[in-house]
């Protein structure tokens, strides 16, 4: 029989299943090392390890104005980039929302759609000032070259094709797999009679990557830790044996975009709960983007949402709100992650919670327990006389051991592509010597974008925990990770101007 502590054993199960300890990230990251190798080797593979056949990075000297698409995750967005040269650019950019019925319908009706969002860019939006914009054609050449980033599985064959692999994030447009992107795309261009010609391919980590070392002078991954995650790397052409005689693989340096969302998709590493194993099985994706579902923003708000249900559903006593939910928790992905965000905010003291608590430690606890309570009232649409303030404190510990298990899981993906470049070694607390390794007492770029990393309360924070804790902090402290602002538009530019000199 259960006897009165059933809650408190019920929690604490439920914090230990979503706790993931060091010697699990070690498992994780050499899992990661095995599963880059084998991508590297093979096509096919779990993780694809796609080359981007972009060779080489930028260091901000670069100049021109370019015009970008960027279809992957919420928004589409259509903008012109002007690079100046001195590390830093302009830009202008509009978005337009993605309806579920374009992401699920016909592939053509899809494309169609991001034609006419860069027509209209092109015919409503006036330029932003500078005199080199590309709002009407040069003369020379009737078509404004524009840049693609399109962040989903791509097998590139060359700057300006590729075929997509897999729809994620909630994708399916229908007769897409297997097809070229930019064929499509230009086609729509065509059909339409819209000069614009796309002359590169480009993933949104690969633009992280790149428009992070033309800001900074120097970065060797870029990393998306938003809607979806997945990371691209600066590698040695002669590690990716699968290019074989492909006289691209002469020698010299080739940024991968790894696709480590689809890491371990076999889960053999990961610490699956059974909220993950619900989250997968509901998913429109069941066994593919193992990784990203234990990370990334479009899940993270779901595993939430299945917690805290079953928390209100639990025997013999409900544990949360009285055992009443509401339609929106009731509901299929009615938890933003954002949530999560807000919820750690009102306990942190951050963002428009900001505000200082007054009176003693026990008033300040109870005052931050009310902002979650307003939280919850407003976000979950609960009914504030259901939401005790223990309530408020379960959920937000609830939020921080997801928050935690994100971050902490992201951290092995950095540090997989630290190990497996050279620049890091798998620590085994013992002393610590960077003897030998590449980049040895130099400072590691890292760029990073998304809502994720840039919003979540201690994300980054929590990420280079974990990275210290597989890698040593002699290593840690000398990876600088920063933002790549508009990654997407800026990495467009910067591919586009490698098409131009290619050509
Ligand atoms: P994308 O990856 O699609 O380019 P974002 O980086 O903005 O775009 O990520 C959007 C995702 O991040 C959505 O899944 C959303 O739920 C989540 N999100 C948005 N704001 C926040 C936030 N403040 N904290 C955590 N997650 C957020």
């Amino acid at each position: 029989a259960l006897h009165g502590s059933a809650k408190e054993d019920i929690l604490e199960s439920l914090y230990d299943q979503f706790t993931v300890d060091d010697q699990c990230l070690f498992k994780i990251t050499q899992t990661f090392l095995s599963e880059i190798s084998d991508g590297l080797s093979s096509y096919g593979r779990p993780m694809a390890m796609i080359p981007t056949f972009v060779k080489g990075v930028p260091d901000g000297s670069e100049t021109g104005t370019f015009l970008a698409l960027d279809l992957g995750g919420t928004n589409l967005r259509v903008c012109e980039v002007t690079l100046l040269g001195d590390k830093t650019f302009s830009l202008r950019q509009q978005k337009y929302k993605v309806s579920e019925a374009l992401k699920t319908g016909e592939v053509t009706t899809l494309f169609d759609y991001l034609a006419d969002s860069v027509d209209a860019f092109l015919t409503d939006t006036p330029s932003g000032g500078h005199d080199s914009h590309v709002s009407h054609a040069e003369e020379d050449s009737p078509y404004v070259p524009l840049a693609l980033t399109f962040s989903f599985p791509v097998e590139q064959s060359a700057l300006d094709s590729g075929v997509l692999l897999t729809w994620t994030k909630g994708f399916s447009a229908k007769n897409a797999i297997g097809k070229d992107v930019v064929k499509l795309l230009q086609d729509a261009f065509d059909r339409k009679h819209i000069h614009v010609k796309c002359v590169a391919l480009v993933n949104d980590t690969v633009g992280a990557l790149l428009s992070r070392a033309y800001t900074s002078g120097g970065c060797i991954l870029g990393a998306i830790f938003g809607t979806g995650t997945n990371g691209a790397y600066v590698e040695e052409v002669s590690k990716i044996t699968k290019l074989g005689q492909n006289p691209v693989a002469a020698g010299g340096e080739m940024i991968v975009n790894t696709e480590w969302g689809a890491f371990n998709n076999s889960r053999s590493a990961l610490p699956t709960t059974p909220y993950d194993n619900k989250l997968d099985r509901e998913s429109i994706n069941p066994r593919f983007q193992a990784f990203e579902k234990f990370i990334s923003g479009m899940y993270l708000g779901e595993i939430a949402r299945n917690v805290i249900l079953s928390l209100i559903d639990a025997a013999p006593k409900p544990v949360l709100f009285g055992g009443r939910s509401s339609a929106l928790l009731n509901k299929q992905w009615g938890l933003d992650s954002a949530v999560l965000s807000e919820i750690e905010e009102a306990w942190e003291g951050l963002g428009r919670f900001s505000a200082p608590e007054q009176g003693s430690p026990e008033a300040q606890k109870e005052e931050k327990l009310r902002r979650i309570q307003g939280v919850l009232a407003q976000r979950l649409e609960l009914s504030p006389p259901d939401i005790s303030l223990e309530d408020a404190d379960i959920v937000r510990k609830v939020c921080n051991v997801l928050g935690t298990r994100a971050a902490r899981m992201s951290g092995t993906a950095v540090a997989a592509i630290l190990v497996h470049t050279g620049r890091a070694r798998l620590w085994d607390h013992g002393e610590q010597s960077s003897a030998g390794l590449k980049d040895e007492g130099k400072r590691i770029g890292v760029g990073v974008d998304g809502s994720l990393v840039e919003f979540y309360p201690n994300f980054q924070t929590k990420l280079r925990a974990s990275l210290r804790a597989l890698v040593g902090p002699e290593v840690e402290s000398r990876v600088d990770i920063g933002m790549a602002k508009d990654g997407s538009g800026v990495g467009a530019a910067l591919c586009a101007l490698v098409a131009q000199r290619q050509n």
